[in-house]
């Protein structure tokens, strides 16, 4: 999920290129003047922009719907007035795939010396002595005006698909073009009235599949220029609210449009995910994905660049609406996001299940250990979503870590010096996927294992690693995290809590609350002020704190799921040896925000593959209602589905990204907020049976995500919280 350097090469080039020659005065200039501008289509082609996807021996580069998708997204930042879409990604691919037929036209095409197009629409054909009569009428054929070579389909009276290519001077051609709302993308009415024609380029079950194929590609690409629309109304914005001044402040500094703001990133940076996921496949769903929630984000943000931009929003010479213009008529083309929506629905709701994924020897390892070993007294797990779920017993959990140590499941990440097997991501990846397709049980050590592990591996001092790591990689030794008081929560730098001095030992009073499985755990990392008298940030240290003594007590929270994971925890001169500190003293709030970053890690991994379980529950409970595939409820259903495929292509890549990434930044937001709409949704599937507790363990289930995913938007950090640090710390937004 990482750009290659020739990927990052071309993307660089490219808006390089369109940032000198593509500005709004010279779209407005062209769109003016009624034709393509042929300056920047000559400098795109010699940039080999228009021979991308061509094999070497067609004399193309080579290239992949990715490196498609890259050059997409630049145009659709600058609505840049060239027919590249049609050319190149419709009629350049098209053709590249027919052979023989077509190797004519590919060297002009690859040197953008010649313009072709072409519409799905099909027209009538009628075969005729030495070939085919066409005629019809295409009402919106885009870039027809400026194309040489118009690719059009056609049916036969028995309903047989053909492909023809028209030169644009075929007698009995007529391009009218049209007055459109969205002119950055020229378009033309076009008439064949008794075109005859000796060849058909293409015809029956082989050239289906060929379009096909195509349309999924076109969809793809199509999602990464949404994509560039929607980023180019946030640059918009971010510009004008940062200059525009208002009640004495620029507007930037208000809240309400800072989390526009960042909710646009938001709906951004999960399409872009989500077309990079798309771009490696040619399944269904994925490129669903990619094209909902670029349509999704480039409607949203062209609409949210108007309201922030306010009265000047409205007016012809600012530039949001064009991007309005152009985010509508793309969601227009090629499928409007409902009808692939229901293609989904369908798919999902067939009785059959879901396709299975491949079984690589890594994950068939997994799969057979976990066989072999979710029997006897664990066989009772199977299935169990884990905390909020009543069938989840602490102690048999437990026994579960130990188990899953023993195998060599725990810590499996971590580097062999501290006890790990240094797996790599896709291997971690096969194994969360494995686990939950054999109905693995919701986890009780993650904070101990994903949180504070990497902290120490990070901060510890060898003799802390090798004190704490061992226990935490066997599963026998258990962590709550000590951060939110009473008065510290969204605040957490009015930590109250202090820890004194006291010969070797640090005396520790103060209150936590909200500590999640305190009850369950051995240790507690407590945020502390260390230094009497400090103030916020300053004097706070992580101090690794005994949770079984006499100076602490912890009372269990019920919440409102009935269940009682978190807790109050109070310290009355509570105890723990001077050492045991985490980083350098006083510098606790930079270890203590380092460890939250560790939460978006690899354990949002388990995280996805436990999310793909509860989708799969409630598509059981969907197909066992026999669900309508039409309905409303089919849609959110497929909306779900193509939201957790964005999720988790959003993830990967914040794996393999750079720390502080956009993408890492939206992460928390995205799936809290996925998580908490699923919750609902599946209360909607069950209908009156959410409001039972009965012993129907499926339904059971879906009626503790709907209720525990609640309190996702509200922990690690609450929407408004993260809306914040979005727009204040990769927006760069006033603070
Ligand atoms: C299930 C669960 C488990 C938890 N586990 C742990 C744990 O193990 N350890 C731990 O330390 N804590 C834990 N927490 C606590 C959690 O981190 C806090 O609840 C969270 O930080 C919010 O703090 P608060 O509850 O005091 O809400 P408040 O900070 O009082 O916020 C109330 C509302 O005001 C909004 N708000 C606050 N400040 C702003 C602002 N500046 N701008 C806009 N809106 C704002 C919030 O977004 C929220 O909607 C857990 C919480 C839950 C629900």
């Amino acid at each position: 999920m990482t750009l290659s350097p020739e990927q990052q090469a071309i993307q660089v080039a490219v808006a390089d290129l369109l940032a000198g020659q593509a500005s709004s005065a010279a779209l407005r200039a062209a769109m003016l003047a009624g034709d393509i501008d042929r300056k920047l289509w000559q400098q795109i082609a010699e940039l080999g922009c228009c021979a991308l996807q061509l094999s070497e021996a067609q004399g193309g580069l080579g290239m992949g719907t990715l490196e498609l998708c890259l050059i997409a997204e630049q145009l659709g930042r600058r609505l840049a007035y060239v027919p590249w879409f049609e050319s190149v990604v419709l009629g350049t691919s098209l053709l590249g795939e027919l052979g023989a037929e077509a190797e004519q036209w590919l060297p002009g095409l690859a040197d953008g010396s010649l313009i072709s197009t072409f519409s799905t629409d099909p027209v009538q054909a009628l075969p005729v002595a030495g070939g085919w009569r066409l005629d019809g009428r295409i009402e919106q054929f885009q870039a027809a005006g400026s194309a040489d070579l118009l690719l059009v389909t056609a049916r036969l009276a028995d309903g047989e698909l053909l492909l023809f290519a028209l030169p644009r001077d075929a007698q009995g051609l007529s391009i009218s073009p049209l007055q459109l709302h969205d002119a950055s993308r020229p378009a033309a009415c076009v008439q064949l009235t008794g075109i005859l024609l000796a060849d058909c380029l293409a015809r029956g079950n082989s050239l289906e599949e060929k379009l096909a194929r195509l349309r999924l590609t076109a969809a793809t690409v199509l999602a990464a220029e949404q994509v560039g629309v929607a980023q180019q109304c946030l640059d918009l914005s971010l510009s004008y609210v940062s200059g525009r001044v208002q009640f004495g402040q620029p507007i930037a500094a208000f809240q309400a449009v800072k989390h526009r703001c960042a909710q646009m990133m938001v709906s951004i940076e999960l399409a872009r995910s989500a077309f990079y996921a798309a771009a490696a496949t040619s399944d269904l769903q994925p490129v669903a994905a990619a094209r909902c929630l670029a349509n999704e984000a480039a409607q949203f943000c062209a609409q949210e660049a108007i309201q922030l931009h306010g009265g000047v929003g409205f007016c012809w010479e600012y530039d949001p609406h064009l991007y309005f213009k152009r985010a509508q008529s793309n969601s227009q083309w090629f499928g409007m996001s409902t009808r692939w929506l229901d293609q989904v629905a369908a798919e999902l709701l067939q009785e059959a299940l879901p396709h299975e994924l491949p079984e690589e020897a890594f994950q068939a390892e997994v799969h057979a250990w976990l066989e072999q070993h979710l029997s006897g007294e664990f066989l009772a797990m199977r299935g169990c979503l884990g905390p909020g779920d009543d069938s989840f017993a602490p102690a048999l959990a437990k026994r579960w870590e130990q188990c899953l140590a023993a195998g060599g499941w725990v810590g499996m990440g971590w580097p062999t010096a501290h006890g790990g097997r240094d797996l790599p991501l896709a291997q971690q990846v096969a194994f969360h996927e494995a686990y939950v397709r054999a109905g693995g049980p919701g986890r009780i050590g993650h904070i101990g294992e994903q949180l504070l592990a990497p902290t120490l591996m990070a901060y510890g001092t060898p003799a802390q690693q090798q004190r704490f790591l061992p226990g935490i990689r066997a599963g026998t030794s258990y962590w709550a995290q000590g951060y939110s008081e009473p008065d510290a929560g969204s605040d957490l730098a009015n930590v109250k809590t202090r820890a004194k001095r006291e010969g070797d030992e640090w005396i520790i009073n103060g209150q936590k609350v909200w500590t999640s499985w305190a009850q369950e755990s051995d240790w507690i990392f407590v945020l502390a002020r260390t230094e009497a008298g400090s103030q916020r940030h300053r004097g706070l240290s992580l101090l690794l704190v005994p949770l079984r003594q006499p100076g602490i007590t912890i009372r269990p929270i019920r919440q409102m799921t009935g269940s009682a994971e978190f807790n109050e925890v109070f310290f009355d001169s509570a105890r723990t040896e001077a050492s045991l500190h985490l980083g350098e003293l006083g510098q606790g709030w930079k270890v203590a925000m380092d460890l939250l970053g560790f939460e978006r890690g690899v354990s949002t991994l388990g995280q996805q593959a436990q999310f793909e379980h509860e989708l799969q529950l409630l598509l059981s409970q969907a197909r066992r209602d026999g669900l309508a595939q039409q309905s409303v409820l089919a849609q959110r259903i497929a909306s779900a589905a193509i939201g957790l495929q964005a999720l988790r292509a959003n993830a990967l890549r914040v794996l393999s990204g750079a720390a502080g990434s956009p993408e890492s930044f939206v992460a928390k937001y995205a799936w809290s907020n996925w998580h908490r709409d699923f919750g609902r949704l599946a209360a909607d599937v069950l209908g009156p049976r959410a409001n039972l507790i009965d012993a129907d363990a499926a339904a059971q289930r879906l009626r503790q995500v709907w209720l525990y995913s609640r309190a996702d938007t509200i922990y690690a950090g609450s929407n408004e919280i993260q809306l914040n640090l979005i727009a204040e710390r990769a927006l760069g937004m006033p603070r």
